[in-house]
């Protein structure tokens, strides 16, 4: 029997806001840094009659931005209100959380649409197995991004989620990798039978949203095919077992008892202050991408590998400032950045922000490979130094430790030639008879003779006057 399934996703994404101190008190937020409890005050442990004190403006300020940035439509000279979302659980000594009502709408990225962002505090951290809760994290500015359910795949989620931590990092001042928290919506059809909408909470990674939707597909459709029924409901993810388990039968809006937080004005956004925030808003990956293939003429996937991070990026375009904005210059920097230097960081599975070099110092090893102080062999072999020292050490102090610059003493040279000939009878007999690519191999021989000091062309020309005679 031919199946007929098909799935929508909605995500409700939470990303903390990289603020000096909590949302509504002056604590600190680097509740990963110290001792559990001890970044709190009455504020931020919900201490009965202590008074919030109003939002901080820099996590408004990229709570707009967020929402700019996934084309939303913002909410102007409106009450924007902090409402009271009860609920009771450890984490919440108030048994509220204070969120906002939304402060963009109606917003898409990538073909998904954006239902609302708004801002919220982050709750404590509940550890169910010791029994103890720390409030250091309570009060943490959050920004959330609701999404509508139109991702069709496991896939479709993971790519948008992906790109939206892509995003974060262009964006700055947000904690995308390591505070990304998603809670997950899937609701499937199967053989023409709907299911109910099953919630995921607090999914912490891309992976996790991944498996749970891979998870859920298969659980769901089971359910279906055998005749029963997809409650609506609220269900947690294993994550060390990579499931999902029902926790309780979904709330309604109702059950949280939403009013307005008394204690606190409503946001008033004004077009100007959008303004302000929109002057300071970055490139979006998407438009630099555009503008990297209109720009330099690079390739698609050249742009695409590139602007994947946004300090690669970057880099390419200070590189090619300083190598000279023309063919060569351009594709140089391709060659050393987007492939070479990109292999490296690859292989040792870093981000080039951690690597701390410096435009600078690929400018210095590109120009020590152009005026052929070093061979390109070499330049690959400094790059994978340059990110194993971290940028402590410049490419040319590298070259002159390693006494790595090309040979210019051509009787040295001719030295490994002979030694090399000497030990390529096969391929020296190949070569006379005419097979000219048999000289590659004694070029190799050189090559590895000379710790890939010497320059192939150069090697070439004194091989063939030793053997042509
Ligand atoms: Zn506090």
């Amino acid at each position: 029997m031919s199946e007929d399934l098909s799935m929508k996703c909605g995500l409700e994404i939470h990303v903390q806001v990289d603020t000096n101190s909590k949302l509504f008190c002056q604590c600190p937020t680097n509740y990963k840094d110290v001792e559990p409890n001890t970044n709190i005050c009455p504020v931020c442990i919900g201490h009965p009659g202590a008074k919030p004190m109003p939002p901080n403006k820099k996590a408004i300020d990229m709570a707009i931005m967020v929402a700019k940035m996934l084309g939303c439509e913002m909410v102007i000279d409106k009450d924007i209100y902090f409402q009271r979302k009860h609920y009771n659980y450890p984490d919440l000594p108030s048994g509220y959380q204070k969120t906002s009502v939304p402060i963009g709408e109606h917003g898409t990225f990538l073909g998904v649409g954006i239902t609302e962002v708004h801002l919220e505090e982050d709750p404590g951290q509940y550890k169910p197995d010791l029994g103890t809760v720390d409030y250091n994290r309570s009060g943490t500015p959050l920004i959330e991004i609701v999404t509508d359910p139109d991702m069709k795949s496991p896939e479709e989620a993971r790519e948008f989620l992906r790109q939206l931590l892509r995003l974060f990092r262009y964006i700055g001042n947000l904690r995308g990798e390591g505070t990304m928290r998603a809670d997950t919506n899937i609701s499937i059809k199967y053989n023409g039978i709907q299911g109910n909408r099953v919630e995921v909470k607090n999914v912490n990674s891309i992976r996790g949203v991944y498996k749970v939707l891979k998870y859920e597909l298969i659980r769901q459709k089971n359910v279906l095919r055998r005749g029963g029924e997809i409650k609506l409901e609220t269900r947690a993810f294993m994550e060390s077992q990579m499931i999902t388990k029902g926790m309780r039968s979904k709330e309604t809006a109702d059950d949280y008892r939403y009013i307005p937080d008394p204690d606190l004005q409503p946001i008033v956004l004004s077009n100007d202050w959008v303004e302000k925030v929109e002057a300071q808003m970055p490139e979006t990956p998407m438009n630099k991408e555009k503008r990297f293939v209109e720009q330099y003429g690079i390739k698609e996937d050249d742009a695409k590998v590139l602007v994947s991070d946004l300090e690669l990026a970057d880099v390419f375009e200070k590189v090619v400032a300083e190598l000279g904005n023309d063919k060569d210059g351009i594709s140089l920097a391709v060659t050393w950045i987007r492939n070479e230097l990109k292999r490296v960081l690859v292989y040792n599975k870093i981000e080039f922000f951690e690597t701390n070099l410096k435009p600078e110092h690929m400018v210095e090893l590109i120009n020590s490979i152009k005026d052929k102080t070093i061979s390109q062999k070499i330049g690959k072999t400094i790059i994978e130094q340059m990110v194993e020292h971290k940028g402590e050490k410049t490419p040319k102090e590298l070259i002159s430790e390693m006494g790595l610059t090309v040979i210019e003493d051509t009787s040295e040279l001719e030295k490994a030639c002979e030694e090399a000939i000497k030990n390529s009878e096969k391929a020296i007999e190949d070569y006379k008879s005419g097979n000219q690519r048999a000289l590659n191999s004694v070029v190799g021989q050189v090559m590895k003779l000379t710790r890939g000091r010497a320059e192939p062309g150069t090697v070439v020309e004194i091989l063939k006057k030793k053997i042509d005679g």
